[in-house]
């Protein structure tokens, strides 16, 4: 599907205040016209790295500042692209010194500090497969991801180290080489900086192919065991333009996207699609703080913002106080990813940070974004958007028998994108069968259930897992979940299927609330009985339970099927698929 027209028309429904009212479009687009407006290797050939600092110290741009690291303590870095580009030259003569080259793993496990950075850019010049790690995993996930993916380096501090995968070292026989980025060389580990200043400036251009591997990124594991995607250097061609068309970046500009590079995110918009638009990268070393963030909005001038629901409903819950003051007048666009927007969330957004949340829809596996309310069109609250141009997206239904059948304007089933688009990925390690299982006659099955409105807009329903069959009602919790969120009281909200003789199962609800409420039976009614005005008794919550916290994936998205093992009374065995906390 190289060449697709699209045609976006303005919609009814969208936030009236919202200036940016385009004229219907018609676009011409093309993946080859945009592969062509990247640099490429000066012998042929992709490569992420490349075009991400080289490219812009080639165009005249070294000097401009690619990351500035905010430390924990109040300390402040600056690189710019020219310095980045010399330091992962440096790391990736350091790789290949160590026997470390084409498609060898090497994983990050290390908090936000520029020696991530160095590190992720290096690997991708040397051809190697850059694979983060959450640093704040436990041991266990850790040691997994470590051997599923074969590393034959990792990257890491001393106390990570130590506490996480020292003891595991033996059963790890590809683990060649650990550098430690605060350590000195020692009997099984090698200092991160004596690597880097035993090697020269520079280097000659990598010799990557657009098809070599490139990244290995693990799922979030919201629905079970995190799945190995791989991607390979190409997927930069929809970074770049991803990050330009819907992240609205321009050269220059201060970028804050708040996903840790151990996840999908914090890589594809936390590293490569700012770097490879020219834009300066806010990195924040500490941990999520309500008063620190909007402190960061406004001191650093923060003109993008990347950020999650997750935030976002944490920011509400602290109330209209904290931001109150704050001049947010450089935010052009916010935007979120992740779990679904809630209009709730949306329009919050616009009134105390001055603009609407955008939201957009991709996972792991496609690698971008790929369906957005996009910076040229009016926000519609509570839906994520319309499909990028070059991204033919459609809600089909699973035949028994194989392929797909497409289902109409409102009708709810799985999401679907037409294959073809450069960041797909290209494989889960070592599951081909898996792999094989996403794809139905060329289209690629995304596992998450939405529904198209006439004017082509996409909404979200569940994840199929979630999902729920009621009296014979399919109920997806985003409806129900959004309803309850609209309550004053409700902080948080999840809803599972509980089973039932009668109905098969019934709706219930767990809802955390707001500082200043108390939950009491009476708030329990009240909460289903606002429910059910909205919804109807058929798809109201028939129970509902209050919880201080809902569990949470590490990345921060509401894990249902903890709450129905939990229903379900489980023992915490079979809660195993539940990752390590770090201890
Ligand atoms: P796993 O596949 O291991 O269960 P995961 O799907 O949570 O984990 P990710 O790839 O990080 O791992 O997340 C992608 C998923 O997040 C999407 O499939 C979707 O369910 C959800 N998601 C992402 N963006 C949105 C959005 N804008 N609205 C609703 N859901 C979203
Ligand atoms: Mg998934």
């Amino acid at each position: 599907m190289d060449k697709t027209t699209i045609n976006h028309s303005p919609s009814p429904g969208a936030l009236a205040s919202d200036p940016k009212v385009a004229e219907p479009v018609r676009t011409e687009f093309s993946w080859a016209a945009a592969r062509a407006e990247l640099d490429g290797l000066p012998g042929g050939g992709l490569n992420i790295a490349w075009e991400a600092v080289d490219r812009q110290v080639r165009a005249g741009r070294g000097e401009a500042t690619a990351l500035r690291w905010l430390g924990k303590t109040g300390e402040r870095r600056e690189f710019s692209y020219a310095e980045l580009a010399r330091l992962s030259d440096r790391f990736a003569n350091g790789l290949e010194r160590l026997g470390v080259g084409r498609g060898d793993r090497v994983c990050a496990l290390i908090g936000r500090v520029p020696d991530l950075y160095i590190t992720a850019l290096g690997t991708l010049k040397a051809g190697a497969v850059f694979c983060p790690l959450f640093s704040a995993f436990g041991p266990e996930p850790v040691r997994v991801r470590l051997a599923r993916s074969r590393a034959r380096v990792l990257v890491t501090t001393t106390l990570l180290y130590e506490r996480k995968v020292r003891a595991q070292r033996a059963g790890l026989p590809d683990l060649a080489h650990v550098l430690l980025a605060d350590g000195e060389d020692g009997a099984d580990v090698r200092a991160f900086q004596g690597l880097l200043d035993a090697e020269p400036d520079d280097r000659a251009p990598p010799r990557t192919t657009a098809e070599d591997w490139a990244l290995l990124h693990f799922t979030s594991g919201t629905t079970g065991l995190p799945k190995g995607a791989i991607h390979v250097h190409d997927a930069v061609t929809a970074h770049r333009l991803t990050g330009r068309s819907i992240l609205d970046l321009r050269p220059g500009d201060v970028f804050w996207c708040t996903a840790d590079p151990g996840w999908v995110t914090g890589v594809s918009y936390g590293i490569i699609a700012p770097l490879t638009n020219g834009a300066t990268l806010v990195v924040d070393e500490a941990e999520f703080d309500v008063r620190r963030w909007y402190a960061i909005l406004e001191r650093e001038r923060v003109n993008v913002w990347y950020t999650a629901p997750t935030a976002i409903r944490l920011l509400m819950k602290a109330g209209p106080e904290p931001a109150r003051g704050h001049d947010l007048s450089a935010l052009r666009l916010a935007a979120s990813v992740g779990e679904p927007l809630h209009a709730e969330g949306v329009l919050w957004g616009e009134e105390h940070l001055g603009q609407p949340f955008h939201d957009t829809w991709w996972q792991t596996e496609t690698g971008a974004i790929m369906i957005a309310n996009d910076p040229g069109h009016p926000v519609r609250p509570g839906s994520m958007g319309q499909p990028l141009p070059g991204i033919e997206a459609a809600i089909v239904r699973r035949r028994p028998e194989g392929g797909v059948e497409f289902l109409a304007s409102d009708e709810e089933g799985e999401l679907a994108l037409r294959v073809g688009w450069p960041s797909m990925f290209r494989g889960y390690l070592d599951d081909e069968e898996r792999y094989r299982a996403c794809f139905a006659d060329g289209w690629y099955l995304s596992g998450d259930l939405a529904r198209r409105d006439a004017d082509g807009y996409f909404w979200f329903v569940g994840r199929s897992d979630d999902v729920i069959k009621t009296a014979g009602h399919l109920i997806g919790p985003f409806e129900v979940e959004s309803v309850l969120l609209e309550h004053p009281a409700v902080a948080e909200a999840g809803m599972i299927g509980k089973p039932d003789d009668y109905a098969g199962q019934i709706v219930k609800a767990f809802v955390a609330l707001k500082p200043d409420y108390v939950a009491s039976d009476a708030l329990r009614k009240e909460l289903i009985g606002f429910a059910r005005t909205r919804l109807g008794p058929a798809v109201a919550p028939r129970e509902l339970e209050f919880m201080t916290d809902l569990p949470k994936t590490r990345s921060g998205k509401i894990l249902r099927r903890l709450l129905r093992a939990r229903e379900l009374g489980l023992p915490p065995g079979d809660l195993s698929t539940v990752e390590g906390e770090e201890t």
